[in-house]
């Protein structure tokens, strides 16, 4: 499959966007009310959008739908209409007017010299020349001060959007000149919605689950939910189901988490660490192990507070899971499901610092079966 389905179903239009309702809503009526402004500083996790809001609204700026005629006739102007001349070169990358920069492997004084100089020039063809600064937080000091300068009497005709996955090592002197927008982690729902339309369009065949749980361990990339997906397809040889990606990316089977939640509401603290150890000699992915670890525990919780979300279920999970989850959710109390929930969500930050990578599980289970 090629290209990747990154690159192939980066959305084109504001339209299209996984998440980010908010922002997208502000831009489009920026760009409705022609209120533009000279500098945008987009933050935000990585895989959440913002190099590709950043280039839809490098056309939306530029689109000749946009132009005066056009507006008379009451054309749209809050998107790209991505068939003009413009659109068409902006998308393709074909114009002197839209310059990228990548500060994580450009970051020297000369590209930003440059890009001092350049801004002066007035743009080729469109109405704004739209630089694109990737990663801005890795430039040097001096291509920060460069950058400066120029965002304090940035000419008209000139946008800047500033992207960085790292808000705090932006001096505060730029973030003050650009309107920032925060971009958020992508809900597993808009995740799960995104992958299925790939699915669809891609005519492949996919175990419904299969995409519920790449939608968990992508933790609000959707970079990282395509790629996971480009991955496991090209590893399957037909339909690619739960149990296969499964085994391509260290996720414990079901069996072995449904033994654990029960433990754990069983407070039997031996079995649940005999199982963790059996996890980690099956060299399962401990993030992975305790994010399905939760996702089992708020299915309960939820099964528990409105039947009613047996129906949501029923549209990804298997029949057998879900009936075993039904059962625990009738024995067991809202109060047990909280608890259990808090002490694994406690345990998910430190596994980053752990010594040990099923260290964090094991003392929340200790933690669990004493309370
Ligand atoms: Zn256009």
């Amino acid at each position: 499959m090629s290209p990747v389905l990154y690159r192939k179903y980066r959305p084109q239009s504001f339209e299209e966007m996984v998440g980010q309702k908010a922002i997208v809503s502000v831009l489009k009526s920026a760009l409705e009310k022609n209120r533009i402004s000279h500098a945008y500083l987009f933050s935000g996790p990585a895989g959440t959008g913002k190099t590709t809001v950043a280039r839809i609204f490098a056309r939306a700026v530029n689109c000749l739908s946009r132009s005066d005629l056009d507006r008379d006739l009451g054309s749209n102007l809050q998107s790209p209409c991505n068939k003009c001349e413009f659109c068409e070169e902006f998308a393709s990358g074909q114009t002197l007017d839209l310059v990228e920069i990548d500060a994580a492997s450009s970051r020297g004084i000369d590209e930003i010299r440059a890009l001092r100089d350049g801004v002066r020039v007035l743009p080729f063809k469109t109405k704004y020349k739209v630089y694109i600064i990737d990663e801005v937080h890795m430039l040097t000091k001096e291509a920060f001060n460069a950058l400066l300068k120029t965002l304090e009497e940035p000419p008209e005709h000139v946008i800047f959007i500033l992207a960085t996955t790292e808000l705090d090592k932006v001096p505060e002197t730029i973030v003050t000149r650009t309107q920032h927008f925060e971009f958020r982690k992508i809900g597993e729902e808009d995740l799960q919605k995104a992958l299925e339309l790939i699915v669809k369009k891609e005519g492949v065949k996919v175990e419904s689950e299969v995409l519920n749980i790449i939608a968990i361990l992508a933790e609000g990339s959707l970079r990282d939910a395509q790629s996971m997906l480009d991955q496991a397809l090209a590893a399957s040889a037909s339909e690619l189901g739960a149990k296969e990606l499964r085994g391509i990316f260290g996720v414990p089977e079901q069996e072995l988490l449904e033994k654990i939640t029960t433990a754990l509401l069983e407070k039997d603290a031996k079995t649940a660490l005999k199982l963790i150890h059996q996890g980690s000699e099956e060299n399962l992915d401990q993030r992975a192990f305790l994010k399905l670890l939760i996702r089992n525990f708020r299915f309960l919780l939820y099964l528990k507070l409105d039947s009613n979300y047996e129906k949501e279920l029923k549209t990804f999970l298997p029949a057998s899971e879900l009936s075993s989850l039904q059962v625990l959710a009738q024995k067991y109390q809202v109060k047990d499901f909280e608890n259990i929930l808090n002490h694994l969500n406690n345990a998910y930050p430190l596994l980053k610092v752990a010594y040990l990578a099923q260290l964090p599980l094991e003392l929340a289970v200790l933690k669990i079966t004493a309370s």
